[in-house]
């Protein structure tokens, strides 16, 4: 916001430019003349004087203009020792203590000028100080809300995102006929949180669900929030709500709710109160509400991790929906989508089109889309073709490279093997979370690749064994690196974070190591919640300390000893699997463990 403000002189100068004109054109509309007396009686004998004021000293009057049709003049002058009331009669002249009131006059000149001053001044202030609580605070607001009473989306338009669109299915269900579910008694969940990088058909996702159920939309952005006045925010929540309310059954969907929902205290001190109270009034709303009236809240981030937590209790955002970049088969949909919008389309080979667009997103391909087509009418072609799209192509991706989201075929194979790693690690032992899928979808939410376990339950206790297959399940992945190239990359950062924050744990907190014993020496590290990263040292000695670093390291270097017997003696289906990943950058935990000869979990 900061170059909002840049004070500038050049406001000044306007200003006073401004003032001196008007001064002039109010100075050549009601010029007054001053006049010699002398002057003045000559005007006397020539008659042209039609009225005068006369006080002690000065005289004021107005002439009757020289010339037909002109303006009349006004002077003033001095009195020089005379008689006036005998000097006037005998020239006829009307004349009284006063003349027509020069009140207009004057404040034309002056108030209008002083009030164009404050006018500006209260400007550049506003201007300046836009978070100043209180001052100016009637400006208008930024965030607007939308409302759409048909969308006109249907989810035949958002493509290749079809778990999704199973997750919202229930929604629509429900807004359609809210009476079934309430009749049952069912609480239908108050704030779905759809978490996905930009362009991924977020908006157009809750818009269907809009459009399926025939439900008006009202949608606002949380980025607008941040520039308004402390007060306003909270101020518009609460209309919108209310609005929504009156409307049910409904849906309310506000983007980018991160610029909102950042963790109240992450700005540092003074920061945004205005967020702070926007996002207050959202919680206070969100509470107090039931969905069951027929108001859906939708919610869209790309960034999950910076959201206060308080929005993600339950009651509240409690239900994630992931809208994850697509892959070979859903861009192939999303490409039909768009073709068919298209009038002229030759033959086209979508599958080669998929396959040519790794790490595009919705938004990408339908401006590829575009972009061929605008290139097909240039070049004056009866139809687009393959060619326009390779043409278009090749600029999409310069901009996608431009922006480091495509990554190249050498990191897309370690990323394959490395997922692959964790996931038949995790197939190969028992107890593991079951895997649902495995992508390497580039650069993704989960930035290269994930592995996705589902927990199959609650799970309040845990065996030492579990918790020694999870640290080589997150081994995994740099397992198989090694083994394969045999040569490790930075990817696994992250597994080998939480990997150790299981041993630490497993050794300081649950005395689940032979050399320490039974003893617990976590301490009360409340400081790691002010400071991450502070100390999580509890009070125990030099030795210990050592001793504690000595075990955790024995227990990742025996269970990485273990991930790598289980990946070499599979080192076949390893390379079926890669086979399968890479070209169609999606496989499924039931596919794997078909490959794998092993049986499905139970479900
Ligand atoms: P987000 O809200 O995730 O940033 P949008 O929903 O605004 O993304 O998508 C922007 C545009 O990209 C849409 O208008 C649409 O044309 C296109 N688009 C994105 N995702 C899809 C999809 N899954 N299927 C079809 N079109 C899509
Ligand atoms: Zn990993």
């Amino acid at each position: 916001m900061q170059k909002h403000h840049k004070f500038s002189i050049w406001y000044f100068l306007l200003a006073i430019w401004g003032v001196l004109l008007i001064q002039n054109f109010l100075a050549n509309t009601f010029a007054v003349k001053t006049v010699p007396y002398s002057e003045f009686i000559e005007y006397l004998e020539s008659g042209r004087v039609a009225e005068v004021a006369v006080g002690p000293n000065p005289i004021q009057g107005r002439l009757v203009p020289e010339t037909e049709g002109d303006r009349d003049q006004y002077f003033k002058t001095v009195r020089v020792a005379t008689d006036m009331a005998e000097l006037l009669n005998r020239y006829k002249v009307k004349y009284a203590g006063t003349i027509e009131s020069t009140l207009v006059r004057d404040i034309i000149s002056w108030v209008l000028p002083i009030f164009i001053f404050f006018g500006i001044w209260f400007f550049l202030m506003k201007k300046m100080m836009p978070q100043q609580p209180g001052f100016m605070s009637l400006g208008k607001s930024k965030a607007k809300i939308y409302k759409q009473e048909d969308t006109g989306i249907t989810f035949e338009d958002v493509a290749g995102v079809e778990e999704a669109k199973t997750e919202l299915a229930e929604i629509i269900d429900f807004l359609r006929s809210p009476d079934k579910f309430t009749d049952f008694g069912a609480h239908m969940p108050k704030g779905l949180l759809l978490v996905g990088p930009p362009g991924t058909g977020k908006t157009m996702l809750a818009k269907a669900v809009a459009g399926e159920s025939s439900v008006p939309f009202y949608s606002i952005s949380g980025s607008e929030f941040v520039e308004m006045f402390v007060g306003l925010g909270a101020a518009r929540v609460r209309d919108l709500f209310e609005e929504a309310k009156k409307n049910a059954p409904c849906i309310i969907f506000i983007d980018e709710l991160d610029a909102l929902g950042k963790a109240r205290g992450i700005s540092g001190p003074g920061g945004h109160d205005e967020r702070e109270q926007t996002l207050n009034q959202l919680l206070v709303e969100l509470d107090g509400f039931d969905a069951n009236i027929g108001v859906i809240l939708m919610a869209a981030t790309n960034r999950p991790e910076v959201l206060d937590p308080a929005l993600l209790r339950p009651g509240r955002f409690d239900r994630q929906v992931l809208v994850d970049r697509p892959d070979k088969e859903g861009r192939k949909k999303i490409l039909e989508v768009h073709l068919q919008k298209v009038r002229r389309v030759g033959a086209i080979d979508v599958d080669q089109l998929a396959a040519m667009t790794a790490g595009m997103v919705g938004a990408d391909l339908a401006n590829l889309v575009n972009e061929a087509t605008l290139l097909a009418v240039r070049a004056d072609s009866d139809r687009v073709e393959m060619p326009h799209f390779e043409e278009a192509i090749e600029r999409v991706v310069a901009g996608l490279e431009k922006k480091n989201r495509l990554i190249n075929p050498e990191e897309r194979k370690i990323v394959a093997y490395h997922e692959l790693g964790h996931a038949i690690v995790s197939i190969s032992l028992p107890d593991t979370d079951p895997v649902r899928k495995i992508t390497i979808v580039p650069r993704g939410i989960a930035a290269l690749g994930y592995t996705m376990q589902v927990p199959t339950g609650d799970r309040y206790l845990m065996s030492k064994t579990e918790l020694l297959n999870k640290i080589a399940v997150l081994l995994g992945g740099r397992a198989a690196e090694q083994i394969i190239f045999d040569e490790i990359s930075t990817g696994a950062h992250n597994d080998l974070s939480r990997a150790t924050d299981i041993a630490r744990s497993m050794i300081i907190e649950y005395g689940m190591s032979e050399a320490l014993g039974q003893v617990y020496l976590k301490g009360e590290d409340t400081a790691r919640f002010l400071l991450p990263g502070a100390s999580r040292r509890g009070d125990y000695s030099e030795e210990t300390s050592r001793l504690i670093d000595r075990e955790i390291k024995s227990i990742i270097d025996n269970q990485y000893e273990a991930a790598l017997a289980i990946l070499n003696g599979r080192r076949q289906a390893i390379e079926q699997a890669v086979a399968i990943l890479l070209e169609k950058e999606t496989i499924s935990g039931d596919e794997l463990r078909e490959i794998l000869g092993e049986t499905s979990p139970p479900e």
